[in-house]
């Protein structure tokens, strides 16, 4: 197949290239190297099957261009990564808003399935354990720079759902906290991008708050597994997924963890919220998937224990991170 990845050169559009290049696509990969990078790409430059458009998805005759030509698009590019939302509000909502109208608005033109990369932002502060697609969104109020992200994400959702009222094929998949090799120090996933980096520098290990809130952390061959999917199956279309691993873990154990697996004498110090993400800042204290839709539908399952993860993540961070 012809395949255009938006964000291609991104932490997990890098990665969905390379499993579609495996198999044998030809790969189309926009990306504006905001949060991308080209050496996540870099391997692939040389190769017949694979062309890089160093472009935004705000360039609506290229986009034009590159969904008359492929079979199926998936949309990863966007603005993400909670600290760089909180920074520039204003670019997260024209991005994920803007952009993605975009994308649909080419791929209906010309009728190509889109799988839409959406994220557990959605759910919000909902305290409601696990979350279920079709749960309630709880957020906090637009005073509140964080929640920008989830509005946007979830604008993209309902614009994916219009489409599809219209008979677009597309399905979305919300991710939930992936990290792996290619995590961006600075960016995107930065607790796991962060603590690693402390430890492998000696330097403090920074819980933010009492350590106690979680995530699920999903090794990035399980979230490119569940987007592959949303690709391939055709059940899934008009439907949006959780994408994530089930295991919950509190930071202060993923900082155990990673103390643990490094090696580190690092000490772990707690952290005020404001010191990191300014003043007013909301988080969620409990994020858990449920996945028996994507188990059902897709035949999802998540494989990579949060431990073998880390080691694989930690090697690479060991290879890449500047010291
Ligand atoms: N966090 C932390 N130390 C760090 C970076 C983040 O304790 O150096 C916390 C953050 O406050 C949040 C959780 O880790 O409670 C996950 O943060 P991240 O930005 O990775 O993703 P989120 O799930 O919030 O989108």
């Amino acid at each position: 197949m012809k395949i255009l990845v938006t964000g291609g050169a991104g932490y997990i559009g890098s990665h969905l290239v390379d499993r579609l290049l495996e198999r044998g696509d030809e790969v189309y990969a926009i990306d504006n190297l905001s949060t991308g990078r080209i050496s996540n790409i870099h391997h692939h430059l040389d190769a017949d099957r694979f062309h890089f458009l160093n472009d935004t998805i705000l360039n609506e005759a290229l986009l034009d261009r590159l969904a008359s030509d492929v079979d199926l698009v998936y949309h990863l590019a966007a603005l993400v990564g909670v600290k760089y939302v909180v920074a520039d509000p204003l670019a997260a909502i024209k991005t994920n808003v803007t952009g993605t109208e975009a994308v649909l608005g080419a791929a209906f033109k010309y009728w190509k399935k889109v799988v839409l990369a959406s994220s557990s932002e959605i759910y919000g502060k909902s305290a409601k354990i696990p979350f279920y697609e079709e749960d309630d969104r709880v957020l906090g109020p637009t005073s509140v720079g964080r929640w920008s992200y989830s509005t946007s994400k979830a604008i993209d959702e309902h614009f994916a759902f219009a489409y599809a009222a219209k008979g677009l094929p597309v399905a979305t998949v919300r991710f939930f906290n992936s990290y792996g090799p290619r995590l961006d120090e600075k960016g995107y996933g930065s607790v796991v991008a962060n603590l690693v980096r402390q430890a492998l520098k000696g330097e403090p290990l920074t819980v933010h708050g009492d350590g106690r809130q979680t995530r699920c952390f999903t090794y990035i061959d399980d979230t490119v597994e569940g987007t592959l999917l949303a690709g391939e199956v055709k059940a899934g279309e008009g439907l949006v997924f959780n994408i994530g691993a089930e295991a919950e873990t509190t930071i202060l154990e993923l900082a155990t963890t990673i103390k643990r697996l490094t090696g580190s004498r690092s000490e772990i110090v707690f952290v005020p919220y404001r010191d990191y993400y300014g003043e007013g800042f909301e988080d969620t204290r409990r994020r858990v998937p449920s996945i028996d839709r994507a188990k059902a539908v897709l035949g999802f399952v998540p494989k990579v224990k949060l431990e073998e993860g880390l080691t694989r993540t930690i090697a690479w961070c060991r290879e890449h991170y500047t010291r």
